[in-house]
């Protein structure tokens, strides 16, 4: 059998290998039902255990407050773009704070359901750093003010909160889930697609605050996109993914196993100094990215030559370092590595990267 390779994709992207192993195992028969979780009925005792239990082990995590509540919904992070004004615009103002492709995507989609405002942007230097917002020209009358926490396709990441002077604050954490502590209490609505850190695409988080969850919603929202029934259907209304689910709940279970946030976060600022480091010092290799805004997640970098770039990313994936290639948008390289990447991939990585750069310079 093929050994596994360094997966640095983007999303879907890297699972803990135990968990891999568990599912594997667990895949005819899980225990003892004598049928996979693929094939049980959500409605069941058996089944509602494991959404149960994962919901119980995400707020264990999070340490999520008892006024939110935990959804797990289907449709993607970019179901969310829509599902969110339709929701919470009740004034149908909203400002958006634009870091790169998906909250501009997510700009765009609220502007067919009210006034979004664009109210702070990094596109004029490609995304690469976070503006300040600690003084933004907020809406008297807006709904919330958004965020895409961090950016995975550019790497950079807010390291403080913007001030939305007292609106409530929504933010896309897709790329940074779990991967270290929040304060939940701090924003009104947390969301994010799982295939970046958690589990397999097609499962969205959305932990909001129970206040903002209401009939009160814009004329011709469809069920499906009602927080309301999903809260009060515990994420039964209908179906749910429920493979999916069951996959980010042993994730979970693995981030408990591992020490919680705080350990993820301590393994992942060591793993991501790795390679920073590195691209510091580095007489080749560069980070596109203003240092201070640096994602933990993902890492960018280029060689300032797109003939040398794309040696680089052919030959690293024979030697079992995949999924290296930029954003289609950006070009060079991106290296992702969210919470299931081992440090030795890393550090494997470094020292492959080091000899490339001895061997063409
Ligand atoms: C990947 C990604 C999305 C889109 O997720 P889908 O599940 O494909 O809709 C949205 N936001 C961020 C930050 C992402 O990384």
């Amino acid at each position: 059998m093929k050994v596994r390779v360094y997966n640095f994709s983007a999303g879907p992207a890297v699972l803990p290998e135990e968990v891999l192993k568990e599912a594997a195992e667990e895949m005819l028969d899980y225990q003892g039902s004598g049928m996979s979780v693929m094939e049980m009925s959500h409605r069941s005792k058996t089944y509602d255990k494991i959404i149960k239990d994962a919901e119980a082990d995400l707020r264990e995590l999070m340490q999520i407050p008892d006024n939110y509540k935990v959804l797990f919904l289907q449709g993607g992070a970019s179901s969310q773009f829509a599902m969110i004004p339709m929701n919470l615009m009740k004034n149908g103002v909203a400002d958006y704070i634009v870091t790169g492709q998906w909250a501009k995507k997510a700009y765009q989609e609220a502007s067919i359901y009210g006034k979004a405002n664009k109210i702070a942007s990094s596109e004029d230097e490609t995304f690469s750093y976070i503006p300040d917002c600690s003084d933004l020209p907020i809406s008297e009358d807006a709904d919330y003010v958004y965020i895409c926490e961090n950016n995975t396709i550019y790497g950079t990441k807010f390291k403080t909160l913007p001030n939305t002077k007292g609106k409530p604050l929504v933010a896309d954490v897709s790329s940074c889930f779990l991967s270290e502590p929040v304060d939940v209490s701090k924003y009104a609505l947390i969301y994010g697609g799982v295939q970046k850190n958690i589990g397999p695409a097609g499962v969205v988080i959305v932990i909001i605050r129970e206040d903002l969850i209401t009939e009160e919603v814009l004329p011709g929202t469809p069920t499906m996109f009602k927080y309301k029934i999903h809260a009060d259907n515990e994420s039964l209304y209908n179906t749910p993914p429920a493979y999916g689910i069951y996959i980010c709940g042993k994730v979970f279970k693995w981030l408990k196993k591992q020490g919680g946030l705080e350990a993820m976060k301590a393994y992942n600022e060591k793993k991501a100094k790795i390679l920073y480091d590195f691209l510091d010092e580095s007489s080749l290799f560069k980070g596109t990215v203003r240092k201070e805004d640096r994602s933990l997640m993902n890492v960018p970098f280029v060689t300032g030559s797109e003939e040398l770039d794309a040696k680089f990313i052919k030959e690293a994936t024979a030697a079992g370092f995949v999924n290296l290639k930029g954003h289609r948008s950006v070009g060079g390289m991106r290296a992702s590595i969210y919470n299931a990447m081992p440090i030795e991939g890393v550090e494997k990585l470094v020292a492959f990267m080091k000899e490339f750069e001895k061997n063409n310079a």
